[in-house]
């Protein structure tokens, strides 16, 4: 399906550039981590630009809904208000690049504001708006935007392994966030579900620091 682009002219990024931008999104999901967050994190990018980069604030802010994308979101909302863009023009032609698949809450808030495209990282099993769970971006929902296009699974395996954070967190801090958010089944581990087993061989091949 055609993507939104806001009336047009919406170039899709090379693969190269995809891969750099995916890779910035990564670094912004282990400050997450570092920062006692569910490590996601992602940026939107407008015409090369960066508007929106944003991770987990949901223990920090004590707001359920601070998934990294709606802190993006509003770094852009807060652009265009200070630039005098037209909000239509600017997500039309804006890409965002996110670790872990929108959750359906996030998924569709992008549709409401017409993005043109989405690529992430890992499948998010349990709470995925793009496919996993719903498919928001191209099921045929009435007034809840256009639909958006989609390119999964890149560099899924570091997204995934942002979850153990090897070289970040000791041994406590890994099993606290595993059992504080997976194995209690809080909803804020979106892949160990999926990827149970392989983070627990990252668990295991670990040099704890
Ligand atoms: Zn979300």
């Amino acid at each position: 399906m055609a993507p939104a682009g806001g009336g047009g002219g919406f170039r899709m990024p090379e693969q190269r550039e995809q891969q750099q931008w995916m890779e910035q999104a990564l670094s912004t999901a282990k400050e997450a981590l570092e920062n006692g967050e569910v490590p996601v994190g992602c940026l939107m990018v407008y015409q090369n630009e960066i508007l929106g980069q944003g991770r987990n604030e949901v223990n920090e802010t004590k707001n359920a809904t601070s998934h990294a994308e709606m802190v993006a979101i509003g770094q852009v909302l807060e652009w265009c208000h200070q630039k005098g863009r037209d909000l239509e023009e600017v997500f039309g032609h804006t890409v965002l690049y996110v670790t872990v698949e929108p959750c359906i809450m996030c998924a569709a808030a992008l549709r409401l504001l017409n993005i043109p495209l989405v690529v992430y990282g890992c499948q998010n099993e349990r709470f995925g708006g793009c496919g996993s769970v719903l498919n928001i971006p191209t099921d045929d929902l009435q007034y809840t935007g256009a639909p958006f296009q989609m390119l999964p699974e890149l560099l899924s395996e570091s997204s995934i392994s942002c979850f153990c954070g090897q070289a970040l967190v000791g041994y406590g801090h890994c099993l606290a966030l595993v059992y504080g958010t997976a194995v209690t089944c809080q909803p804020n581990c979106p892949v160990l579900a999926a990827h149970e087993h392989r983070l627990l061989h990252y668990m295991r091949n670990c040099k704890w620091s």
